[in-house]
């Protein structure tokens, strides 16, 4: 049997085209971006298409539109062996990311992917992106998906989604995953490696509710967003930090701190997340490195950090971090809870 695919056009660069008053590129119609690459229809699967009636650039991308995209997949999830979601590359890995917490014990694929280039372009890298990543989403081992997990697939790659970045606003080779390898490769061969590949371990604390069915897929699109990542950076002022620290109804800090975990020991600093701290604000600790991972203690400059009890990113992206307190916020009540699922890896997001 064909697997079924349901191919999801969101928008971004890989449907626009230039707007001839203003010059600048905005998403067009799905219909027209599907006449640009009549290959799918040679693909051994079926293909269902699904538009957003209004395509974003990714720029736009918010709650509610993750909502929208995560209600599309949820509602028919029974009725297809793989997803493929085309996005704009700017905000895609924290759509990758938070898709992987909204959908716990995923037993299909779900594969995000775009362009550089319009697909209308003469060198456009849309055609290859789409069809592997639809031949991807279509792989199955004894009538089962290979592929359980949130992926995006860009320039022969296919990374875990909640463990890359985008890096580069002009290469065909956007994305990075810099704490986790590709899961698989696109040359000669369609290269997936399996050990790479997420089983989900069921150590999800939404799951600890439904222990009599812990192995179902679940649908979890609740999100906070009274969120803030604040990026350090030398001279910051006090009247930075507070001001952030007091946003009214703030829940969530996501501190983007230097090296390993290093920040300011000056006494106001310190004294400010202490006060953010004790208003039951949570603060997680997150390298400004583009690899590598947070290690609290290890430096005297993150001591004090680590007494104050900030949670620690480990190797989680800035994207990943966010997506994850938004989703915990939800999840848990006590700091102990938070801590506990944030520093533990739910979705292959951090190395444990
Ligand atoms: N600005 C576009 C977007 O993110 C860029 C892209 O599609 O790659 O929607």
């Amino acid at each position: 049997m064909k697997p079924n695919i349901l191919l999801i056009y969101t928008g971004g660069t890989i449907g626009m085209m230039m707007d001839p008053e203003t010059k600048a590129l905005k998403a067009f119609d799905f219909s027209e971006l599907l006449v640009h690459i009549p290959e799918i229809k040679q693909l051994d699967c079926h293909i269902d298409t699904y538009s957003f009636d209004h395509p974003l650039d990714s720029s736009d991308m918010n709650l509610k539109e993750w909502r929208k995209l995560g209600d599309v997949i949820h509602e028919r999830y029974d009725d297809y062996q793989g997803f493929v979601v085309l996005h704009g590359s700017d905000t895609m890995s924290y759509t990758g990311s938070t898709l992987s917490f909204m959908f716990e014990n995923l037993t299909k694929p779900i594969i995000l992917t775009g362009s550089q280039l319009p697909i209308g372009d003469l060198r456009t890298d849309a055609k290859e992106n789409l069809i592997t990543s639809v031949q991807l989403a279509s792989q199955q081992d004894h009538g089962k998906p290979v592929i359980r997990e949130v992926c995006i697939y860009f320039e022969y790659q296919l990374y875990r989604a909640n463990r890359t970045a985008k890096m580069n606003a002009d290469h065909f080779e956007a994305f990075s995953s810099p704490n986790y390898p590709p899961l698989a490769i696109s040359g000669v061969h369609l290269n997936i490696d399996k050990r790479r590949l997420w089983d989900w371990p069921g150590n999800d604390p939404a799951i600890e509710v439904v222990k009599d069915d812990a192995t179902k897929m679940r649908y979890r699109p609740e999100l906070v967003n009274d969120v803030v990542v604040l990026k350090l950076f030398p001279g910051i002022t006090p009247k930075v930090v507070s001001a952030i620290c007091n946003i009214a109804g703030l829940q969530g800090i996501i501190l983007e701190t230097y090296g390993s975990g290093n920040a300011p020991t000056e006494g106001w600093f310190i004294e400010t997340l202490k006060t953010a701290l004790s208003r039951d604000i949570r603060i997680v600790n997150v390298t400004q490195c583009v690899g590598g991972a947070v290690s609290m203690g290890k430096y005297e400059t993150s001591i004090q950090l680590k007494s104050l009890g900030l949670v620690s990113g480990k190797d989680m992206t800035t994207e990943a971090a966010l997506a994850k307190m938004m989703y915990l916020l939800h999840h848990t009540s006590s700091l102990p809870d938070f801590r506990y699922y944030f520093e533990t890896s739910l979705r292959g997001e951090v190395t444990e």
